[in-house]
C-alpha cells in the first residue's frame, strides 16, 4: 500500500545537522553563535507564532544556492522514506531562493534533482507545491504566474502564511489563472481564521484543505448537526490535511487530547495525516501516528493509505 504525506515545507523539515552543515560551509554567522542548533529551531514550547515564524528566516536564509536546495530536497525525501512514506509531497515559497546567481528555473531544477536522486535511491516520488505568500499580493501574483510557467515542474499551488485578514479570495484571479492551467490548487485555511475562510478557499478551487481543522466550529458536537460548510466538505469527501502537533505549537490548542482530529475522524471526514514543519515542531509522520494512537485513533497508517489515493502526484 502507498503512504502519502500530503502537507509538509521544505523550508520547516531541514535536519539541524544540516543547517550547521551550510551555515558553516556559507559563514552564516546567526547560526554559527549558536549552542545547540537542534534546541534553538525547536519552537515547540514557542510563546508566539512570531517566535515560532521567526525560525524560518535561518533555514531560508541556507536555501540560497542550487547544492543547498538539492540537498535539502533529497534529504527531506531521503527522511520521509525512513518514516515508510513513498509519496512525498513538499511545498516551499520558492521566490525565498531567487537570487543573482539562482533563477526561478534553477530553484525548480534543484529541488527536483534531490527529488529524484531520492527517487532512483529508494524508489520514494516526490513532488513540489509552490505557495505564494499571502500577506504580499505581489508575491502571489508571481508565483501564480511561475506555478502557470513550469506546470510541468511541480505538482499544486497554495497560499501559506498569515491566514487571518488574508482571505483566499483576495487572490482570486490568480487562482482561477492556475486553476486552468490544469494546475491543482490546496490551500491554507481553517488555521488562524475561521471556517469562512475554508468556504472561501473551496470558492477558490481549493480541492485539498489545508489544515482545514476549524471546520469542527461548523458541527454541533451534541447532535452532529452540520453547517452549509462542514457538510460540503463531508459530503463531497474533501482532505484535510491536518497537522496535529503543529496546532499545538502555533497554541491553537491547549492539548492533544483538546484537538477535533479524533473527532472528525469519527464524524466521517476524510482525514489526511501530516507534519506541517519537522523541524521548529521537532517531530515526524511516526511521532505524529504516535499521538494519533494515543488520543484513540485506531489505525493511523489507513490515514496515510487514504492520502495516497488523492495525492497529486498520481
Ligand atoms: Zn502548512
Amino acid at each position: 500500500m502507498n503512504k502519502a504525506i500530503l502537507h509538509d515545507h521544505l523550508d520547516g523539515g531541514l535536519r539541524p545537522s544540516t543547517a550547521l552543515e551550510l551555515a558553516k560551509n556559507d559563514s552564516y554567522k546567526p547560526l554559527l553563535e549558536i549552542e545547540n542548533i537542534s534546541s534553538f529551531f525547536d519552537r515547540s514550547s514557542s510563546s508566539s507564532l512570531e517566535d515560532y515564524l521567526e525560525a524560518f528566516i535561518h533555514t531560508t536564509a541556507l536555501m540560497n544556492k542550487y547544492d543547498n536546495l538539492e540537498r535539502i530536497a533529497f534529504e527531506a525525501a531521503e527522511d520521509m522514506h525512513n518514516c515508510g512514506i513513498n509519496l512525498y509531497e513538499s511545498r516551499y515559497a520558492p521566490l525565498y531562493s531567487v537570487n543573482n546567481n539562482l533563477s526561478i528555473k534553477d530553484v525548480l531544477g534543484a529541488i527536483n534533482s534531490g527529488f529524484k536522486q531520492a527517487e532512483n535511491l529508494y524508489g520514494i516520488k516526490s513532488g513540489l507545491i509552490l505557495c505564494g505568500m499571502r500577506n504580499d499580493k505581489k508575491n502571489v501574483e508571481s508565483v501564480g504566474e511561475i506555478a502557470v510557467k513550469y506546470r510541468d515542474l511541480i505538482i499544486g499551488f497554495d497560499i501559506a502564511g498569515p491566514e487571518l485578514n488574508f482571505r483566499p479570495s483576495l487572490f482570486s484571479s490568480t487562482f482561477k489563472k492556475v486553476k486552468n492551467a490544469g494546475v491543482n490548487i490546496t490551500i491554507h485555511a481553517g488555521e488562524g481564521d475561521s471556517v469562512e475562510s475554508i468556504k472561501d478557499a473551496l470558492e477558490n478551487g481549493a480541492k485539498r484543505i489545508g489544515h482545514g481543522v476549524r471546520i469542527i466550529e461548523d458541527i454541533n458536537l451534541e447532535n452532529n448537526e452540520m453547517g452549509e460548510t462542514a457538510s460540503l466538505i463531508h459530503d463531497n469527501q474533501i482532505p484535510l490535511e491536518i497537522c496535529i502537533t503543529s496546532n499545538i505549537h502555533t497554541n491553537m490548542y491547549k492539548s492533544y487530547d483538546s484537538h477535533p482530529i479524533k473527532d472528525l475522524v469519527d464524524l466521517g471526514f476524510n482525514i489526511s495525516l501530516n507534519t506541517d514543519n519537522r523541524l521548529m515542531s521537532n517531530t515526524d509522520i511516526v511521532k505524529e501516528m504516535n499521538i494519533c494512537k494515543d488520543i484513540g485513533i485506531k489505525n493511523p497508517e489507513n490515514l496515510l493509505e487514504m492520502s495516497a489515493s488523492y495525492s497529486f502526484l498520481n
